[in-house]
């Protein structure tokens, strides 16, 4: 192989490369697994929010029991002591049992609500861990998709970049050197190759040299200045790396 036609290779890989590199960064299958990742996370911290709110719940309505026990016990020691002959310790008697009653009927009020609440926690509970359950296998259907869709890529990167390494040994140290200069400085596009075009038509058609990046053509003295350097030059024009000739010409 030619310098001119391995420099032409090299960018054509080192292209290549960019652009798969590229894609697997930005692969679809990656950015969707993240998006569900995030989702998951946002759903197990309203799980925690959840579980909070229903302990709180549970912890409401077994000091609700507590009360009421407390409060039942109030009645039949009230109803224990008191001296059935006596009339104002019989009226003493309706009186606290009457406030006693109340408070049950708090009591009750309040567990049916907290009941209701617990009820309508236990399913945001339930909708959410059903949820949970569809995120999850997704996410692990997504890892498994991702990962082969990255591999294939990566193989194909990890054999340009042997192809690559070949290339560069072939072109030398020197040129490799100057190529990525180029590379750098011309974002990836470092090598252009002389073009022979045609112009006019009949008696009046000429042929110009035109580099295939820059697209200046080229003074008839910069060609003649070129034919003396081989098969490679450098554009007068942009001064990216001129490939003048490759053997297939
Ligand atoms: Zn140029």
């Amino acid at each position: 192989m030619s310098l001119g036609r391995n420099l032409l290779d090299l960018q054509e890989l080192d292209l290549g490369l960019m652009r798969d590199r590229k894609t697997l960064e930005e692969l679809p299958e990656v950015r969707d697994l993240a998006k569900r990742r995030r989702a998951y996370a946002k759903l197990k911290h309203e799980a925690t929010g959840i579980l909070a709110r229903r302990k709180d719940l549970e912890t409401d309505l077994a000091d609700l029991d507590e009360e009421e026990r407390t409060c039942k016990e109030d009645i039949a020691a009230a109803q224990a002591g008191v001296d059935g002959s006596d009339y104002r310790s019989v009226q003493e008697l309706e009186i606290k049992l009457s406030s006693l009653a109340k408070e049950l009927d708090k009591i009750s009020f309040a567990r049916e609500r907290t009941q209701e609440d617990l009820q309508q926690v236990q399913l945001e509970e339930q909708e959410n861990r059903a949820h949970m359950k569809v995120v999850g296998d997704a996410i692990l259907q997504g890892a498994e998709t991702a990962r082969n869709r990255a591999s294939n890529l990566r193989a194909g990167i990890d054999d340009a970049e042997k192809r690559r390494a070949r290339l560069v040994e072939q072109i030398g140290p020197e040129m490799a050197v100057r190529y990525d200069t180029a590379y750098k400085r011309f974002n990836g596009l470092a090598v252009e190759k002389l073009l022979q075009e045609e112009v006019g038509r009949g008696r009046s058609k000429t042929v110009r040299w035109m580099p295939s990046t820059c697209r200046m053509a080229l003074q008839p003295s910069s060609v003649d200045g070129l034919a003396h350097a081989g098969e490679v030059g450098e554009c007068p024009y942009c001064h990216r790396i001129l490939v003048i000739k490759t053997d297939e010409e």
